[in-house]
């Protein structure tokens, strides 16, 4: 066939995918534990089944499954809204906390706009970007494995719209200080939205990230962003919430998929909140359980920064990666591997995170950093 022929028939080309589909990097999944001796340690999930009040809203629900569920979210933003002090016009949903960032970013860049995010930091960043048509811009971890805020701020631009943060971030746990957000906030120009991502916000110690609803309420450029899906045990559901001025917030409303957070979603996420002293409670026994794993990994001779998330962040080059990879996989324990970066590993139940401890000892005398 020749190329004229080629343009004459163009019933024999296939649909393509748009460039900036193409290019996209792949999200990379925690992978599915199949087996009772799999320890699912790579997705940070709770390793508790749902709180038992979200189980019942759930079957409570599912009976009427038939209808659409309230697309306006009432009910659950007043709760959000309560839980937090803010007002429910502060509140918007979505399926997941993932969901809603595609709603920010979406809502505010247009092709070509710029958002700003660590590097390493939480993989969907980029791909919800490029996705957008906006361009990714990934400053550098600092030494200690935390955002380098100056850096960030000298990295914004005239054509900046979004600046994402991750505290703790993900994967290497390291939390943002207030003060250090806050006068990155006073540098910051105040038309750039700061999407502070508290997925892990639960499992923080008080004091060791930023206030964010203080700042919030000080610099409305500021978007919280929180999820479900972790300390509350419902990833599978798929339910996350921002705060944001009212402004912000009813934007974000108007680009969401329609009916996109589930009554079933909505049922539980209610009775999540109303049942927190159980979920603080699961909670601490997972903050105490990070302070043993960690002091007896330096005792083991690892060096790690403090993590104030429900994991565990172990450097290592590419072999002692490739050694701690096929370890793993050989002892069934299903962890996360950042090529070139490390290994991030889910703190669960005891009985798994000893498994962990045991597996690392052997690698420790081969740590560099
Ligand atoms: C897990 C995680 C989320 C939450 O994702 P959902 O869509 O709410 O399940 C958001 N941000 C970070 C950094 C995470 O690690």
């Amino acid at each position: 066939m020749t190329s004229d022929q080629l343009v004459a028939a163009p019933e024999t080309a296939l649909p393509t995918l748009r460039g900036a589909v193409a290019g996209l990097p792949s999200y990379v999944p925690g992978r599915r534990s199949a087996g009772a001796d799999i320890a699912a340690l790579a997705s940070n999930e709770s390793h508790y089944e749902p709180l038992p009040a979200a189980t019942a809203a759930v079957a409570e629900a599912a009976g009427r499954m038939n209808r659409y569920p309230d697309m306006a979210a009432v009910e659950l933003r007043e709760r959000i809204a309560r839980h937090l002090r803010v007002t429910a016009e502060e509140v918007a949903v979505g399926p997941g906390s993932v969901g809603v960032l595609q709603q920010i970013i979406t809502g505010l860049c247009d092709a070509g706009d710029e958002v700003v995010f660590a590097w390493r930091s939480f993989e969907a960043y980029p791909i919800l970007v490029e996705l957008a048509g906006a361009r990714p811009v990934r400053v550098p971890l600092d030494d200690a494995e935390g955002h380098d805020l100056d850096a960030m701020a000298a990295a914004v631009t005239g054509r900046t719209k979004v600046i994402l943060l991750c505290t703790p971030n993900n994967p290497t746990g390291v939390p943002i200080s207030h003060d250090r957000l806050e006068a990155f906030l006073q540098s910051v120009r105040s038309d750039v939205l700061v999407v502070i991502d508290e997925a892990y916000v639960e499992y923080a110690d008080a004091g060791s990230g930023p206030d964010s609803l203080a700042l919030y309420r000080r610099y409305p450029n500021v978007c919280i962003l929180r999820t479900f899906s972790k300390a509350y045990g419902l990833a599978g559901l798929r339910v996350g919430y921002a705060i944001a001025t009212a402004a912000i917030a009813e934007g974000l409303r108007r680009t969401a998929l329609p009916f996109a957070v589930s009554a079933l979603a909505q049922k539980a996420a209610i009775a999540s909140l109303d049942a927190g002293e159980e979920m603080a409670a699961r909670v601490s026994l997972v903050k105490q359980e990070r302070i043993r794993m960690a002091a007896e990994l330096e005792a083991q001779g690892w060096k790690l920064q403090p993590t104030q998330g429900n994991f565990l962040w172990v450097r290592a080059d590419a072999p002692l990666l490739a050694l701690l990879v096929d370890a793993f996989n050989a002892a069934g324990i299903l962890v996360r591997a950042y090529q070139g970066d490390g290994v991030r590993i889910t703190v669960a139940d005891p009985v798994s995170n000893n498994r962990v401890l045991r597996l690392l000892a052997d690698y420790a005398s081969l740590t560099t950093s």
